[in-house]
């Protein structure tokens, strides 16, 4: 049989890079709790209506990139492409925007996009995100980004730039959709085949078209003359509160993320390292969202996702980092196999006290053991012969200096653990 391979766009994340993973996670975990947000645990399939009804018709994630099966009840069911829809949907599900008036979760975990794998862009990739429910307040959003910031100093980038635009109110979104098509109509001919399409079905999208004709049609357009004056106000409050707490930011005129969602605040955090996807990730307010699925009172919220495998990527950019120093293991060596049980029986004994322990289980040369033992960067290997067990002693081998001596296993347990 052919040997089997993991399917084009996933990746096996083997031991040595799930360090980084775990440390960046890790780290993720501390910033959140600063900040007092809970984590929440949504599936990683649900209903495909989660998602139609919210990210947009039209939106690409929705039109082309779904994950998207009838399973064998006959329900239309979605692996989730994002994070922020099925968090609104456990929302309203648990009313716990009746429990408690402001909830501020976040979340990590693998999402699904059918696209054409690329540098940067996966079909199964992670994301770690955030999302507030319960303010609509413009310091909410400087304080997001304050999380954000701090996020990506703690995962140790430098670098990246955030980009951040308004989008106005939902009754401004369709002036400011009105105000491109009318803008770009006349110039269709020149425009490229997939923002001909946009035209028609989604011309916020040409906006952000990477194509050299396209952006040089969109110059002129800003997406800001059509928002309306509260939108306005509550954008120049966010762009004051950034600039009180040193959070660097450009405005982008043609920043509209993908999605009909967002409302007011939208943002991009994009890095030079990544090439031609370079974002790392982004966000925005969603005032409407709650609502629009089928919550029973309208909730305004913020949020935005960074994707895990493009903060890898940046750090990589950046140069080769020092290794983390890996844990460093007590050898149970056995010198012969009757030793064996004895060697199982004291490692545990080691992993009770909370010192990690690798026990050898097989029938070698003590020679063999001790190559073993240093291999594994062990600072000491502790040896079970036969006199050893009779006398409950052991020997306590230093492997840096080499030197050995026997001693009583309490008094073992205190070296080992005081060199941990
Ligand atoms: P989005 O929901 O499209 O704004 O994505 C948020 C972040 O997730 C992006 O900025 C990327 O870092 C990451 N991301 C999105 N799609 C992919 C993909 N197909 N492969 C890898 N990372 C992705």
């Amino acid at each position: 049989m052919t040997p089997l391979k993991a399917l084009g766009g996933t990746s096996d994340i083997l031991p040595e890079e799930a360090q980084a993973w775990q440390q960046l996670e890790e780290k993720a975990r501390r910033v959140f709790q600063l900040y007092g947000y809970q984590e929440i645990r949504t599936p990683l399939i649900e209903e495909a209506a989660v998602f139609t009804s919210s990210l947009g018709e039209a939106a690409e994630i929705v039109t082309k990139q779904m994950y998207l099966f009838e399973d064998r009840g006959g329900r239309s069911v979605a692996l989730r492409p994002e994070g922020t829809a099925s968090v609104v949907r456990a929302l309203i599900e648990h009313g716990l925007d009746k429990t408690s008036p402001l909830n501020r979760f976040y979340y990590g975990g693998a999402m699904f996009r059918a696209e054409r794998p690329q540098k940067g862009r996966r079909r199964q990739f992670h994301q770690i995100g955030v999302e507030v429910f319960g303010s609509a307040s413009p310091h909410q959003d400087v304080e997001l980004l304050c999380l954000l910031k701090r996020l990506l100093e703690e995962w140790g980038l430098s670098g990246w730039k955030l980009k951040l635009n308004s989008l106005g109110c939902r009754e401004d979104r369709a002036k400011i959709v009105e105000h491109v098509r009318a803008t770009l109509a006349p110039q269709a001919a020149k425009l490229c085949e997939d923002c001909r399409q946009r035209l028609e079905k989604n011309p916020l999208r040409i906006l952000d078209c990477k194509e050299e004709g396209c952006r040089k049609l969109c110059e002129g357009i800003d997406v800001y003359e059509a928002v309306c004056a509260p939108c306005k106000e509550h954008f120049e409050q966010v762009k004051r509160g950034l600039e009180a707490l040193a959070v660097p930011f450009d405005r982008d005129p043609h920043l509209v993320r993908g999605l009909d969602y967002y409302t007011r605040t939208a943002f991009e955090v994009v890095h030079p390292g990544l090439g031609a996807q370079d974002a790392l990730g982004g966000g925005g307010r969603y005032d409407d969202l709650v609502k629009l699925m089928g919550g029973s009172t309208p909730v305004p919220a913020i949020g935005f996702a960074v994707g895990i495998e493009r903060v890898l990527m940046a750090l990589e950019s950046a140069g080769p980092k020092p290794p983390e120093p890996a844990a460093r293991p007590v050898y149970v060596a056995a010198v012969s196999s009757a030793e064996i049980p004895n060697a199982l029986e004291l490692a545990e004994q080691l992993r009770r006290a909370g010192i990690a322990a690798f026990a050898n289980l097989e029938e070698r040369p003590l020679g063999r053991q001790m190559k073993q033992a240093s291999s594994m960067g062990a600072r000491f290997a502790l040896i079970l012969g036969a006199d050893e067990v009779k006398e409950k002693m052991v020997m306590v081998k230093d492997m840096q200096t080499g030197e050995q001596k026997k001693e009583s296993l309490a008094d073992a347990l205190r070296k080992v653990n005081h060199n941990a």
